[in-house]
């Protein structure tokens, strides 16, 4: 495990816990002063949390934002955990507020002014409650209820790694600590909260969050989390199709595609969840054009996510990343008809194992269509609808993984759309809201 080599600028410091309306609950964390500058933070999710506390709850930063934060990396959302129940918020915030989901209430905040929501969630705990002894008999773990509220203490170690179970403390500017998280931030480690083999049973699609945290991160997995993942792959056969698929564009968008995807061939994971693609890149491992095609598109994508601080639409990342077996299928078909049927077919069969969404399914013939015109140099009416930025993405995608001359990727970065349909995502700044609503309301919630 390399060290760290940004500080994390956090301490501990043994102070007691708060008092008043942020007191945690359940047993004492380690505390640590948060030395990270709060300007870095979303001024309206401070604003969502001080009134929560102000209305006499607990209410923190949680999750993935307290980790980036600490990591010196841009949070891309700011999610809030708080002993209010989701009739608690919806008071407190009123119009700028709606409750939503059925099996597990979450209510999500937002401000006339910023266009932005904020998703405040009571806390929870693990439901399963599971101990050595169950793990050990081979019972059946797979979380299906994890609605039950807790404390805050429970809702940090019901979360999937210990880098991801830290909450931060406003009022005193204080990161709890209740998973060793921090000193695995400074270790630069993925390790589950509790015994690996129990967790990624609990919820196998951890397994793929563990690849995409450590391929962002570019942390180490620690040699049980390791084992633990590799000995459960096929239990992401069980998974929920739409959160696999979810957590697959995950691996895609967070600016890691190409480290992301090969180390999911590498331990296996892709023979599970695009079985597919995985047999293609073992077959092109031999003669290797193909299989670094795949890998050249991969950071294609990359360079574009960074550059733009944003990553390309879901359809052109699903595009990509299937182009190379897709082409293969489709390549005898002689007629437009007989390669639309032939795409058909293979984009059913990926979506057997993950559940690709109907808009980027019906999409993709017309995305691989209008790209194939883009790389031969004529354009059509497609630029002037929201199709046309999407192509132009593909194109120079394709154009780069195919090895294309420096002056055809010049001509594609060039070309001007007639108009702008679709804006595209702002630099450094949380997706816009209506990304969020993609993302958050249809997947369901592990
Ligand atoms: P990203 O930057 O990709 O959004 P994240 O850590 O914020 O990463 P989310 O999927 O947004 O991940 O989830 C927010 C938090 O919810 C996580 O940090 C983690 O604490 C918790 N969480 C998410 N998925 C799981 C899971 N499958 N099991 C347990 N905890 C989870
Ligand atoms: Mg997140």
């Amino acid at each position: 495990m390399r060290a760290v080599s940004a500080d994390p600028d956090s301490q501990p410091n043994s102070s007691p816990p708060a008092t008043g309306g942020s007191a945690p609950s359940g047993p004492p964390p380690v505390r640590h002063d948060a030395r990270f500058d709060e300007s870095r933070i979303d001024p309206d999710a401070l604003r969502v949390v001080r009134r929560l506390v102000a209305a006499g709850f607990e209410a923190y930063l949680v999750g993935g934002a307290v980790r980036d934060l600490l990591l010196g990396r841009r949070a891309k959302d700011f999610d809030i955990a708080t002993s209010a129940r989701p009739e608690d918020v919806k008071r407190v915030f009123r119009h700028n507020c709606r409750i939503i989901g059925r099996r597990f209430r979450l209510a999500h905040v937002f401000f006339s002014w910023g266009g932005k929501t904020y998703e405040v969630a009571t806390f929870r705990r693990n439901p399963v409650g599971v101990t050595e002894t169950d793990a050990e008999a081979d019972s059946d773990l797979l979380i299906r209820n994890d609605n039950v509220f807790g404390d805050a203490h429970e809702d940090a170690t019901r979360r999937d790694f210990t880098i991801n179970g830290l909450l931060y403390d406003h009022d005193r500017q204080q990161i709890l600590d209740w998973t060793n998280g921090v000193d695995d931030i400074h270790r630069r480690a993925i390790r589950t909260i509790g015994d690996p083999d129990v967790r990624f049973r609990e919820d196998p699609v951890r397994i793929l969050r563990a690849i995409k945290f450590a391929a962002r991160l570019d942390f180490g997995i620690d040699p049980d989390v390791y084992d633990a993942m590799v000995a459960h792959r096929e239990e992401l056969d069980r998974a929920a199709r739409p959160r696999v698929f979810e957590e697959i564009l995950r691996l895609l968008r967070g600016g890691a595609a190409r480290r992301s995807i090969h180390l999911a061939w590498d331990t296996g994971m892709l023979a599970v969840v695009l079985p597919e693609l995985s047999a293609f890149l073992d077959d092109a491992a031999t003669d290797d054009t193909s299989g670094s095609r795949v890998f050249r598109a991969l950071a294609a994508i990359d360079r574009i996510t960074h550059e733009r601080g944003a990553p390309p639409d879901d359809s052109v990342l699903l595009a990509a990343l299937l182009r190379e077996p897709i082409r293969e299928w489709t390549l005898g078909a002689r007629t437009r008809d007989e390669w639309r049927a032939a795409l058909d077919h293979k984009v059913a069969e990926f979506g057997e194992r993950i559940a690709i969404t109907r808009r980027i399914a019906e999409g993709l013939a017309r995305l691989y269509a209008a790209e194939a015109r883009l790389r031969a140099g004529r354009t059509g009416g497609f630029l002037s609808t929201p199709l046309g930025p999407l192509a132009i993405d593909l194109a120079i995608i394709t154009a780069v993984a195919d090895g294309a001359p420096t002056r055809e990727i010049t001509r594609l970065r060039a070309i001007q759309l007639p108009s702008a349909p679709e804006p595209r995502q702002p630099q450094g700044h949380p997706a816009p809201a209506h990304v969020h609503r993609r993302t958050r309301d249809r997947v369901p919630r592990f």
